[in-house]
This record gives C-alpha cells, structure tokens and sequence, in this order.
C-alpha cells in the first residue's frame, strides 16, 4: 500500500489536519510542530488529540511526521541561537508523546564558518542530551542540499552525525529527493546506485521517511527550490521510479511541492495511479 500525503499546516490542530488529508486521499501528513520561524507552540488540546486518533483510525493514517522548525540550528555558532534549538527540540519531543511513536525531522543545522566537523560535534551533542530512552518518537536528520554550510549535504555527514549519537535506536535518516538531486546524488539515472550508496554509507534500516519533491535546479546546484511532481528537473519518469522502489516503497512519503490543497490532491491521485503493488 502506498502511504503519502503532503505538509500540512497545524495552525487548526490535529484533527483539522486528518479532515484536510481525508479530502485529498492521503493517510499521512506532515506538519510542523509550531511556527516554521520559530517561536512558542500552541498548547496541545488532549481533546483534539482524541478526536485525531478516533478519525486516523477511521481514515487509516498510519504515521505522521513532524517537522521542526527552521531557524532551529543545533550547530550555530550562537550559544543562544543554540540553546533555542535545545529547548525548542525538547518542547517538541515532549509533545510527540501526545502522538506516540511517530517521527520528528529536523534540518541539522548550518555550521556557518566553524567547519564541517565542529558543526557535527555540535549537532551530536545536542542529540546527546535531548533524546531520551523512554521518549516513543524517533528523530530524523534530513538530507539537505547543501545551501551555504548546510550540514547533512552528503550521505558521509549524516553517518558521522548517527556514529556519535548514544541512543542509537532514537535516530534515523528522512531522504528529500529535491535536496539529494541538488546536492550531486543522480537519482534520475542512477537511483540503484544512490541507494545502495546510501545503504553502504548510513545503512537503510535507518531511513524512516521520504520527502517527495521535484527539484526546480539540476543535479548538483545546492539550490533547494522544490518544484511540483513531474515539473521539475527530476521528472515525472524518476517519480515512478522512486514510489515503486521495492527500497522505497513501503516507506512513508511527504509532498513539500509548491502546492495548495486541490493540487496536493491531484499529485496523491497521480502517485497511485502509477503504483504497482505486487
Ligand atoms: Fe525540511
Ligand atoms: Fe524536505
Ligand atoms: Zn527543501
């Protein structure tokens, strides 16, 4: 079966976000956990809670995935910028457990100027003290483009990250297929080999997500611009290709196209119209 959906907006609270997935066909979405640019989080109503499990059970969605928001930066050069991404992290983290056993993404951070390593000793050990044995929720570092000093821009990164965390079982790896096309991985002709890469590099057992985006810049420009499905340089063919992986297929995927609703809609309508489950 094929599990999609796309980011929703969690101004309205859960079950809200399960009524907009029920009128496009999705049984997931994505969210994010508070306001993109940062900011404190909306109290949890357990009420809304409720009636999100009553209606996800209804509507058959499975998994969720939260996304955090970006101007967290677990390695900036800014003790305060850094001590935001702590206590935002850990807020959110303590708000999954309304939501048990779900997973939470985040962008790794920008080393802005300290380097490569210094920015992943830096991520590693925020990790290290956040994530918590009894927590349900796993963490997911996503694969980024590599605008500017992005961390996480190769496979290599993210494993060195994932070697230094304790809590090993607590993390995994979200893939966005925009950002890996941007940062030289050619999933368009080679989507084997990017992935038997990846299984060499970080392993798959750790990838618990996928980010399905088309990429409006080509292989290897770090821009980061997503493009509609089948609208930009990866293409409508490589789409196919990817939800019918048997590596992928079972995964959960998220659109983050440049969409409203109705064209979310019509993405997931298309998605299964080309899913061959065998
Ligand atoms: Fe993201
Ligand atoms: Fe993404
Ligand atoms: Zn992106």
């Amino acid at each position: 079966m094929l599990t999609i959906g796309c980011h929703l907006s969690s101004a309205k609270g859960y079950a809200a976000m399960a009524k907009e997935a029920e009128k496009i066909n999705a049984n997931t979405f994505q969210f994010f956990t508070r306001n993109p640019r940062g900011g404190k989080a909306k109290a949890i109503d357990p009420k809304d809670v409720e009636k999100f499990h009553s209606e996800a059970d209804r509507l058959g969605i499975q998994k969720i995935l939260a996304h955090a928001p970006y101007t967290l930066n677990a390695c900036s050069p800014d003790e305060k910028v850094r001590e935001f991404a702590y206590n935002t992290m850990a807020d959110d983290l303590k708000r999954m457990e309304y939501t048990p056993g779900n997973c939470y993404n985040f962008h790794p951070g920008s080393h802005v100027k300290q380097g490569v390593e210094k920015g992943i000793e830096l991520i590693a050990e925020l990790l290290n003290h956040i994530l918590k044995p009894e927590q349900s929720t796993t963490v997911l570092l996503e694969t980024m483009a590599g605008k500017g000093s992005e961390i996480g821009r190769n496979f290599q990164e993210l494993r060195e990250i994932l070697d230094r965390v304790e809590l090993q079982d607590k993390i995994g790896v979200c893939l966005d297929t925009c950002h890996i096309y941007d940062g030289g991985y050619d999933i368009v002709n080679d989507l084997d080999g990017v992935l038997k890469e990846f299984d060499q590099v970080i392993g798959l057992s750790r990838l618990k997500a996928v980010h399905l985006n088309d990429s409006m810049y080509g292989l290897n420009s770090h821009k980061d611009r997503h493009a509609k499905i089948g609208e930009g340089k990866i293409g409508k063919e490589a789409m196919i290709r990817i939800v019918n992986h048997p590596v992928l297929k079972e995964l959960p995927f998220y659109l983050e196209t440049p969409n409203d609703l109705e064209g979310y809609g019509a993405e997931i309508a298309f998605l299964h119209s080309v899913r061959q489950e065998s």
